[in-house]
């Protein structure tokens, strides 16, 4: 029996059904219901196991809908848990209106920790891992992905994205073309299954592996990619207290000139700023 009135935020396995940790498995035995993102995908990983506990659907389409009838169930005693399709649930996934619900109802939520794609590849990807801001997926549409990576070329700390196999040669060729080719970055694919594989190379090299072999451009993908140092901020910084300053008396397209040739930040993450 689980306590009446949790919420258990369940990580789940990214591939490797051995990674589902034996608390988890226990808490997805135990709670009186499960909520998934997808309930015929957790049904399968849930028999794998042998566990028959009610499933309901939480997606991104209906959670602001469901949250308050789960919230409801809390409160009258049940004991849920969260789940997503892999991985740690809300981490680009459904889950924090849920858990947004459950907190302000002043309900218990408590995690069971375990994989996430992000960590995986920030563990194995041998890049600076003391401050590292996570992107989740880049915009779908090419301009506003380019103009993303414009506002990140900059930032000094590891940047980590997810990537889906049909968009990974793009974001490649944009990631280049924003943060400069020679920039070191590693791609690491399929983690914790059969074709995992983890390149370490510059965004040119990585570009070129990927749109050389098809192989290297199948399954899920997380890119890690080096920050620009804190020299990139501290330019950056300058440029944005400059170009604030210049602002207030010439047009904005001058004034970012002015304070990127200043500050030798560049004139695209100025413009516009503030
Ligand atoms: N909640 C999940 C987590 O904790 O990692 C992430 C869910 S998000 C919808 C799915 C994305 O995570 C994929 O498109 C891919 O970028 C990344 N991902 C998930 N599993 C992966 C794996 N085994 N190897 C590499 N990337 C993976």
């Amino acid at each position: 029996m689980q306590t009446p009135g949790t919420l258990h935020v369940v990580a789940t396995p990214i591939g490797n059904l051995g990674d589902l940790s034996p608390r988890a498995l226990e808490t997805l035995r135990t709670v009186d219901a499960i909520c998934a993102e997808d309930t015929r995908h957790t049904r399968q990983l849930l028999s794998h196991f042998g566990v028959e506990r009610p499933l309901l659907a939480l997606h991104q389409h209906n959670e602001d809908a469901q949250a308050s009838q789960l919230v409801a169930r809390l409160q009258a005693g049940e004991s849920l848990a969260l789940v997503s399709d892999a991985g740690t649930p809300l981490v680009s996934d459904p889950g924090f209106r849920l858990v947004g619900a459950a907190r302000a109802a002043g309900l218990r939520v408590s995690p069971v920790p375990g994989a996430c794609a992000a960590i995986a590849a920030l563990s194995v990807a041998g890049v600076a891992s003391d401050r590292f801001v996570f992107e989740g997926f880049l915009p779908a549409r090419g301009g506003a992905r380019r103009e993303r990576l414009v506002l990140l070329a900059a930032e000094p700390r590891t940047l980590i994205f997810y990537e889906s196999a049909h968009r990974i040669s793009e974001s490649l060729a944009d990631l280049a073309a924003a943060f400069g080719g020679s920039r070191r970055a590693v791609l690491a694919r399929e983690l914790t299954k059969l074709f995992e594989t983890v390149l370490d190379d510059t965004l040119d090299g990585l570009r070129a592996t990927v749109e050389a072999d098809p192989n290297q451009r199948k399954g899920e993908f997380v890119l890690v990619v080096e920050g620009a140092g804190d020299d990139a901020d501290a330019k950056l910084q300058e440029g944005l207290r400059l170009y604030a300053k210049l602002a207030e008396h010439l047009p904005p397209s001058t004034a970012a000139k002015l304070a990127a040739e200043l500050s030798g930040a560049p004139r695209k993450a100025l413009y516009g700023a503030g």
